[in-house]
């Protein structure tokens, strides 16, 4: 089956070409789509659907679309939904250096590091029909960057389950553990059941 995936993020891109090898996954370039979904939604689902359905009704083609983010239990599940524009001053995107740093800042002093990665998944079809995941991975807040991998928020993810952070983490280790990773396996077994 081919797919457009509904993000301009080539990591993203990377990761879910790595994690659903039974289907073709073009990007949305690619597919011919170069517009800009804004993510108004409250929640990373409702946010995924957005982009998912923005993408399938451009190119005609399937589209599934990934929102994510980060939740910090001290910071009451913050910087959740705005993680990609957190240390934003116009509602716009920030870079992910100034996004860190805020996320250090809001955390000195701080003793309960506890967070996790969310991530929504959307797959939408051409017919309207529509299939969702989620998924999480758990870890907690470094006091600074380690590992020069991955992006975003990675190296300062300390994960739970391999012990070392994402940004020192191979992809093939992310993917197993991660939010992307464990959304988008669930997806494909929901896919799987409806063959
Ligand atoms: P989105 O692209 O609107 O879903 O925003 C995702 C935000 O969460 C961006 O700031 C990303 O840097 C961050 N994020 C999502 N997934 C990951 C990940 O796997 N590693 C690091 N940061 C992530």
């Amino acid at each position: 089956m081919k797919l457009v995936a509904a993000t301009g993020n080539a990591h993203k891109l990377q990761e879910i070409r790595a994690i659903l090898q039974g289907y073709t996954v073009v990007s949305e370039k690619e597919a011919g789509y170069s517009g800009d979904v804004e993510e108004t939604g409250e929640t990373f689902l409702e946010n995924a659907l957005l982009k998912a359905r923005a993408v399938c009704k451009a190119t005609g083609l399937p589209a599934i679309a990934d929102d994510s983010g980060i939740c910090v239990e001290a910071l009451s599940g913050a910087p959740g939904v705005h993680s990609a524009r957190y240390a934003s001053k116009d509602g716009k995107n920030s870079s992910d250096e100034s996004n860190r740093a805020l996320l250090l800042h809001n955390l000195q002093g701080e003793e309960n590091r506890r967070a996790w990665f969310t991530s929504a998944v959307a797959l939408v079809f051409p017919d309207g029909g529509e299939v969702t995941a989620e998924g999480r991975t758990y870890g907690r807040i470094l006091d600074k960057e380690t590992g020069e991998g991955g992006f975003g928020y990675d190296c300062l993810f300390f994960s739970d389950d391999l012990q070392k952070s994402f940004g020192e983490a191979s992809p093939e280790e992310k993917n197993k553990v991660s939010h992307r990773g464990r959304a988008l396996q669930a997806l494909a077994a929901k896919l799987e059941e409806q063959r």
